[in-house]
């Protein structure tokens, strides 16, 4: 089954600003769902529909099997907004248990459920503390206990890494790779591009109100696979499967060439080491590249605007 299945989503406010022209959005249960945009693309608007804060203009489809706009689905969703603010004075395990009792979590079961959440995120021993004595990954944390209160089976969380450091970001990566494991659904809405790339089983590029690209990151820059070779004393052009490839000087390693051969498959690129290696070349690297989840998000932002910069969209790739 979809936890998300979002069909002709359009969203006009006050009749003239068009935040959303016919947006489709389908995310699997269990699965982390990266949802990417510059700012202005829609995006909040877009969970805010899913949250059924903001009415959609039209929208088609459900929120785990339930018609979108209808507000039955929301106990079984969690959400994490952006920039929240809990009360100051409360602890955060008080934070947490506020939270259980709004999703009308049963007394009985929401003490035990906080202190299992405190232990989930790794702030018990910090559960009785204040919330303005945290850093903001602390908060977050809790903020994320408090999205999983009511066990929820879609767990929305809005920019949960921002302002986070690196161990902080790491942390909470964990987080949503466990929450994962427990079988529920993550939508998760960041500009942190190598965060979302890093945890994200699909993503879906939002730009001007439209869907520009949806699927796995693997699939999306499925036309940029290709394999990298690195030798020292090579050829100035190499002949490859896919025709002669220049050798570009590696800016690292003087005397190493680096050729770059379009494709994905393995056996493609032996005829051409052997050939380095009989011209007495050392293969000093060879390895798979693609484009980063950030090359694709640059290159159909900026295709889209047709006004692409010469050179601005091109990839330089991410080595695996
Ligand atoms: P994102 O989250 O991707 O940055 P938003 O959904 O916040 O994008 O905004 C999409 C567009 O809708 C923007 O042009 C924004 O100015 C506009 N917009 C958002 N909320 C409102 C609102 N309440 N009233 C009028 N326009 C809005």
């Amino acid at each position: 089954m979809l936890a998300i299945d979002l069909q002709n989503v359009t969203k006009t406010y006050r009749g003239k600003v068009q935040a959303l022209r016919g947006v489709s959005l389908r995310v699997a249960e269990g699965e982390i769902f990266g949802l990417l945009g510059p700012n202005g693309a829609g995006k909040s608007t877009l969970v805010k529909i899913i949250m059924t804060v903001v009415r959609p203009t039209t929208a088609d489809g459900t929120v785990l099997g339930v018609p979108i706009g209808t507000q039955e689905a929301l106990a079984r969703v969690g959400y994490l907004p952006e920039h929240h603010r809990f009360p100051q004075y409360l602890t955060g395990r008080q934070v947490v248990d506020f939270f259980g009792a709004l999703g009308k979590v049963p007394r009985a079961q929401r003490r035990a459920r906080v202190e299992e959440l405190l232990e989930v995120v790794g702030m018990r021993d910090w559960g009785n503390r204040r919330v303005t004595t945290y850093s903001k990954g602390m908060q977050q944390r809790i903020g994320i206990a408090a999205a999983l209160v009511n066990d929820p089976r879609l767990v929305v969380l809005d920019e949960p890494t921002d302002g986070v450091d690196p161990v902080g970001r790491r942390e909470i990566r964990d987080m949503l790779l466990r929450i994962r494991r427990e079988g529920r659904t993550v939508l998760v809405h960041s500009h942190l591009l190598r965060e979302v790339e890093m945890v994200a089983d699909r993503v879906a590029i939002i730009n001007q109100g439209q869907t520009l690209a949806q699927g796995t990151v693997e699939e999306l820059t499925r036309d940029s696979h290709r394999y990298e070779i690195g030798a020292s004393g090579g050829p100035a052009s190499l002949q490859t499967v896919a025709g002669p490839v220049a050798g570009v000087p590696d800016p690292e390693r003087p005397g190493v060439l680096t050729y770059s051969v379009p494709t994905a498959q393995p056996t493609d690129i032996q005829p051409a080491i052997d050939a380095l290696r009989a011209m007495g070349a050392v293969v000093v690297r060879v390895g798979r590249a693609r484009e980063s989840l950030e090359d694709l998000f640059v290159r159909s932002v900026v295709d889209e605007r047709g006004r692409a910069m010469p050179g601005a969209a091109r990839s330089t790739g991410a080595p695996r």
